[in-house]
């Protein structure tokens, strides 16, 4: 279970997220979306603390961290929190430098000290279970971007994390290299990967997501089931952004 309790984040005077409070029970899905400048990336940064609250607290399974003023957090809790994620980001960003193979391994052996043998098999296991266990010889140069995509989510899976985070994951590849993403990420949630995305794409989010929460101007609108959201929206905000997508 990960829980984000009144969460905030200003960048100097402008408050990014207004108390933000979002549970996410172990083996769901849930979709951030919303307009663009919502809050959706810095919201998703917030929960493996690449940016850190400016108030509000995180938990993670046991660890929970509380940022309000006067709190003084360790570099170490944040780390804790910290591995327990995985992050997939819109771009990709594999190690260019790195085979397939190798940039899933590369956070068992230098974060994890893994043998390299645990790490090469534990590895394979991944592509093999994101179809590319035929290419993991391969330099990200000579994938394609949903290819390269699916290595990035291997990549992010290597060290069982309990929640995968993802930022945008199709919104750089066309629509049919898109559908092998979303296609790997379904099979992943059918499994009980717990995962939050913040997606444009309402298609993923419909077809992956049991929960969607709505962020506008850094405060939720209106959350949910991805059925009453998508179906029967409370909000005339929501209907109006759920009907501009169909
Ligand atoms: P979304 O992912 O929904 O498009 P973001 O979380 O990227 O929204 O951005 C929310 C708002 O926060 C935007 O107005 C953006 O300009 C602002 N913002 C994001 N990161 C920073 C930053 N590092 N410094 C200042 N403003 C930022
Ligand atoms: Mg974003």
């Amino acid at each position: 279970m990960i829980e984000l309790s009144h969460i905030e984040k200003s960048f100097g005077d402008t408050a990014v997220l207004k108390d933000i409070s979002i549970r996410i029970p172990e083996g769901s899905v849930t979709a951030l979306v919303g307009p663009s400048g919502g809050g959706k990336s810095t919201l998703l940064r917030c929960i493996n603390l690449l940016e850190i609250p400016t108030a509000g607290s995180v938990r993670i399974g046991d660890e929970k961290l509380d940022f309000n003023p006067g709190r003084k957090v360790s570099w170490q809790a944040i780390q804790k929190i910290r591995r327990q994620t995985g992050m997939v980001f819109q771009n990709f960003q594999l190690f260019p430098h790195q085979t397939a193979i190798e940039n899933v391994m590369e956070g068992l052996i230098t974060v994890l000290k893994w043998p390299r043998e645990k790490a090469q098999a534990r590895a394979m296991e991944l592509l093999t279970k994101v179809g590319m266990a035929h290419k993991a010889d391969a330099w990200p140069s000579t994938l394609s971007g949903g290819q390269q995509q699916r290595v990035a989510i291997a990549r992010a899976l290597a060290p069982s994390p309990r929640v995968l985070l993802c930022d945008e994951p199709t919104s750089a590849l066309d629509p049919e290299l898109s559908a092998e993403v979303v296609d790997v990420l379904g099979r992943l949630a059918k499994e009980g990967t717990t995962m939050v995305m913040a997606t444009h794409d309402l298609r993923l989010a419909s077809q992956i997501a049991n929960h969607v929460v709505f962020l506008e101007n850094g405060s939720v609108v209106e959350s949910g089931s991805a059925q009453a959201i998508f179906n029967s929206p409370k909000h005339e905000r929501t209907r109006r952004f759920v009907s501009s997508i169909n």
